[in-house]
């Protein structure tokens, strides 16, 4: 397997490195392929992502991304929004399962779709007004439905909208509920604002949420602090030939370049990638690796410890070589 390493900005320059060693330690046979892509390369080259460094992306079977800082204002295209479309990574999926030191106990994937809303970037501009267009279609939901609605084991679909105020949120609630009800899937339907306030009140009712764009971005930062923090949140972006797996934090500019970034969300995107692979085992030994190290108290400062990102990294990585 050859994997697009793309460490980006920040603290993603920290966190990934330590993805990678976990992945090297259970899969050596794999090839890297380090690709300076970013905001950090914008300033110094002109350039955030060329094309040649799409091609090669292209020509690896995935990608693991760390972060990347966004210019304060939109002087080029997203870097991560420019890879979800070019390889129509089409479903993020965030998975949010509590540890020994969340402070709720929560078990449950939110499934965002990736490709248009608010996001699509049809945007008139004037000095006195700013129309953003909200693209939403019958294709883009049903495929993220479908998505959802094929995960194993799954037990009820909440799905998320705003189709009491817009007419794209009823076309999106529409095609899920029809989805749902053709793949026999249990199902129920909440607005975005009771979704917020339920995720807070009562988390444990929640298995499998999917919902658009934005409101998935939002709702999984919330998610986040469910588990324990953003350190901890990672997630994967699928479509149908590639994915791409990245932490669901950003590039946390007020702490990067200390060495004190927590790893974890970053390992665990990098155990998404397994299991996306088919390396099941492989996969679970890692998320045990991790458990292990949380529940021994071996934590970066946003959970409490005193351990540097590098620490937690090597003794992640000590763990799976004992296993
Ligand atoms: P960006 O502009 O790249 O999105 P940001 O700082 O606005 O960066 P995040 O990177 O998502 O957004 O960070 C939000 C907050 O969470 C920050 O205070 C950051 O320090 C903290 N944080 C995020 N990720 C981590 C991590 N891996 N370890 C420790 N703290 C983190």
């Amino acid at each position: 397997m050859r994997i697009a390493v793309l460490p980006g900005d920040g603290i993603g320059k920290e966190v990934v490195p330590v993805a990678v060693d976990v992945l090297q330690a259970v899969m050596p046979e794999a090839e890297y392929v380090y690709i300076n892509v970013g905001n950090e390369r914008f300033m110094r080259e002109g350039t955030a992502m060329s094309e040649e460094d799409l091609d090669t992306i292209k020509k690896c079977d995935c990608v693991l991304f760390g972060a990347i800082t966004s210019p304060p204002k939109k002087i080029y295209p997203s870097v991560i929004l420019t890879l979800r479309r070019e390889l129509d990574a089409y479903a993020n999926v965030r998975p949010f399962k509590s540890s020994a030191i969340s402070p709720y106990k929560v078990d449950f994937i939110i499934y965002r779709e990736n490709s248009e809303d608010l996001y699509c970037g049809i945007e008139e501009v004037t000095d006195d007004q700013v129309l953003s267009t909200r693209k939403i279609t019958r294709h883009a939901s049903e495929r993220i439905a479908r998505k959802a609605c094929s995960r194993p084991g799954l037990q009820k679909l909440t799905i998320v909208h705003k189709a009491n105020v817009l007419r794209s949120c009823e076309l999106f609630r529409d095609v899920c509920i029809g989805v749902a009800k053709k793949s026999g899937v249990p199902y129920e339907e909440m607005l975005v604002d009771a979704m917020a306030y339920n995720l807070i009140r009562k988390p444990s009712q929640f298995d499998t949420i999917v919902t658009t764009n934005l409101f998935g971005d939002i709702l999984s930062d919330e998610a986040a602090a469910l588990i324990g923090g953003l350190g901890l949140s990672p997630s994967a972006n699928i479509g149908d030939r590639y994915a791409l797996f990245e932490p669901v934090h950003g590039s946390a500019p007020d702490i990067a370049g200390r060495g004190i970034a927590n790893p974890i969300a970053a390992v665990l995107s990098a155990k998404m990638l397994l299991e996306w692979a088919g390396y099941r085992a492989k996969a679970e030994r890692v998320q045990e690796a991790v458990d292990h190290i949380i529940s021994h108290g071996i934590l970066t400062p946003d959970l409490g410890g005193k351990f540097k990102t590098e620490d937690v990294g090597l003794y992640i990585v000590k763990n799976l070589e004992s296993t």
